[in-house]
């Protein structure tokens, strides 16, 4: 039986147009601070350092690739609210931006035609928790750094970090206009340069600009970062889901990690979505189609008929935890947060607060070392950033994570080998089995050829590729130029597992050849972990999320 290994087709970073050593151009903008993503880890980290530095008259900015702020987010989601009662003393949970509260919740494993309920496991619990929608959550934050004068520069992807010596000392966005062999059109903007004496990457899951800071400054972790793919659906349904559902088992294979969610968003919405661990096996698994599939199991067929999807879109999680996380996470005017670094506890599905917290974990250190600081210019010294990396080791975000340490990267032997040991970890706060599970990058995992299922959708509960991107609200121009790297030998088998990777359908096969439709692309990342590396591409390109 024919294999394929991911990484031997893929790429390199390109690190020579990620860190340039080239000198802000004369018009640069000059900041104290640049975040680059506006997600809940960038905004609040925004939002601390505003309040903190409100008489410093501090010049704050966050950059962000979506047209609008939210656009490109993406999560379940049920929120820990810990983090915004931090955030926001003075308000109430009501005043937040959740949909609901969550008073019940199952866990099924499923076989082919039924659901058998399983006691929750104990990181899986929520009760207490709220449902929201990040887009949502993203947009009020955005408000509130708005609020506290935090410039916000929306439709601006940073494409590389300027460096002098050692330190990071700004970035440069991306050009937009240029037509589809890359010469300047008639819209053409040139890139903008931003100076700041720190840099912030809250640039989420699969960071690129983090993989590059990271290659560039020999930043090492003792497993290399893992992902997964998660596709997801929110659908306006006539009777309102009573309680958050999880689910094991069909439709994944056994070995296979992953499983899926449903929850309810108000009365009249509810979210549901498929995540899957990158280090499958089978190169004809489909993440996108195995979510369609799974719909149509009674748990959900039931739930949703007669109603209708109202959006869709993907993402990638870091999934490594505990043992993924970079040795440090601050250098010579920079640090790193959120889902950049790694910060998603797994067994339980949740990032959204951890984020948040590094996010204001940064903002104190960034703070104290502007006000330590000898001289008012030039990039923080990474020895004053230090104390960042104790606040986040010392607090409930590396907790929480060195408990569930080994508890995904168990899985790596399948699902039933792993659902014993999980169970072990549990019962003894993650000691047995002790040590650390060794995991390779999930592009060093070789993956079977084989004939993939066939998959029809009826277009009423199931939908093909190209209509989900439609309602995913893409609307890139067409003449763009590709921002996929394509690496070496991608020959007709290597075109095919590309093809199921993407569930946006990026990637078609035509006779044995690669084609790449890249203006699909939802920036998901997926292909950046297991085959063409993800670049930004001009503002505003990409999806246009509302509710996810
Ligand atoms: C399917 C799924 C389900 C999940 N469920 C839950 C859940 O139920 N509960 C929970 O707590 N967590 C959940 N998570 C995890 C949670 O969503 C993340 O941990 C959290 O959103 C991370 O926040 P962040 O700010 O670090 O990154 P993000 O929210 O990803 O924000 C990063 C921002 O940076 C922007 N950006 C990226 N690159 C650039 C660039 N080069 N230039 C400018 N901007 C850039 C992006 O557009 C984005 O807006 C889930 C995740 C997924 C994918
Ligand atoms: S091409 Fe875009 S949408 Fe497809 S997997 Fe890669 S990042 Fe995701």
């Amino acid at each position: 039986m024919s294999e394929i290994l991911p990484i031997r087709h893929q790429a390199p970073l390109p690190l020579d147009r990620l860190i340039l050593a080239d000198a802000p151009s004369a018009e640069a903008l000059e900041m104290d601070v640049t975040i680059v993503g506006a997600g809940p880890a960038g905004l609040a980290c925004a939002i601390e350092l505003a309040r903190l530095g409100k008489d410093d008259q501090l010049n704050i900015a966050v950059l962000e690739k979506a047209e609008s702020l939210g656009e490109h987010n993406l999560s379940g989601a049920v929120v820990n609210p810990r983090a915004f009662r931090e955030l926001f003393p003075d308000l109430e949970d009501a005043n937040f931006p959740f949909r609901g509260h969550v008073d019940a919740e199952s866990v099924y494993f499923l076989t082919g035609s039924r659901a058998l309920r399983i006691p929750t496991p104990p990181t899986m619990h929520n009760r207490g928790y709220f449902t929201a929608s990040v887009c949502e959550i993203v947009r009020w934050l955005g408000e509130r750094a708005e609020e506290l004068g935090v410039n916000l520069f929306a439709g601006f992807p940073v494409d590389a970090l300027l460096v002098e010596g050692d330190a990071v000392r700004g970035i440069r966005t991306t050009p937009s206009g240029l037509d589809r062999d890359g010469t300047p059109g008639t819209s053409y903007a040139p890139p903008t340069d931003v100076t700041a004496r720190v840099t912030v990457l809250a640039d989420g899951t699969r960071s690129l600009l983090g993989q590059a800071w990271r290659e560039w400054r020999a930043v090492g972790s003792a497993n290399p970062q893992i992902f997964a793919l998660g596709v997801k659906e929110v659908w306006e349904v006539t009777e309102p889901l009573d309680r958050v559902i999880h689910t094991l088992g069909w439709p994944l294979p056994a070995d296979a990690f992953g499983g899926s969610f449903m929850y309810p968003l108000g009365p009249s919405q509810v979210a549901l979505g498929l995540v899957v661990g990158l280090d499958y096996h089978r190169a004809a698994l489909d993440v996108h189609e195995l979510l369609q599939r799974m719909k149509t199991h009674p748990l959900f067929r039931e739930r949703l008929a007669g109603g209708t999807l109202l959006e869709w879109g993907a993402k990638t999680i870091p999934e490594g935890g505990y043992y993924a996380l970079p040795e440090r996470r601050y250098g010579d005017g920079l640090l790193m947060v959120g889902d950049a670094v790694g910060f998603v506890d797994v067994p339980s599905l949740k990032g959204i607060h951890y984020a948040m917290q590094s996010g204001m974990y940064a903002a104190r250190a960034i703070y104290a070392a502007l006000k330590a600081g000898e001289s008012a210019t030039g990039a923080l010294a990474a020895a004053s950033l230090a104390p960042y990396d104790r606040m986040v080791d010392e607090s409930f975000i590396v907790d929480d994570l060195r408990r569930t340490r080994n508890m995904r990267l168990a899985f790596r032997d399948g699902l039933y080998v792993g659902g014993i040991k999980a169970g072990l970890m549990v019962a003894t706060g993650g000691r047995v089995p002790g040590g650390r599970i060794d995991m390779p990058a999930d592009a060093e995992v070789p993956r079977r050829v084989g004939a993939p299922d066939s998959f029809t959708p009826d277009n009423t509960l199931t939908f093909g590729k190209l209509d989900a991107v439609f309602k995913s609200g893409n609307a890139t121009r067409d003449t763009i130029p590709s921002h996929l790297i394509v690496g070496r030998d991608v020959e007709a088998d290597v075109a095919d597992f590309y093809t199921h990777v993407c569930p946006a359908g990026v990637y078609e096969r035509v006779g044995d050849e690669l084609r790449v439709n890249a203006p699909n692309c939802v920036d998901c990342k997926a292909t950046d972990v297991l085959g063409p590396r993800w670049t930004p591409r001009e503002g505003g390109s990409g999806p246009k999320y509302r509710l996810m």
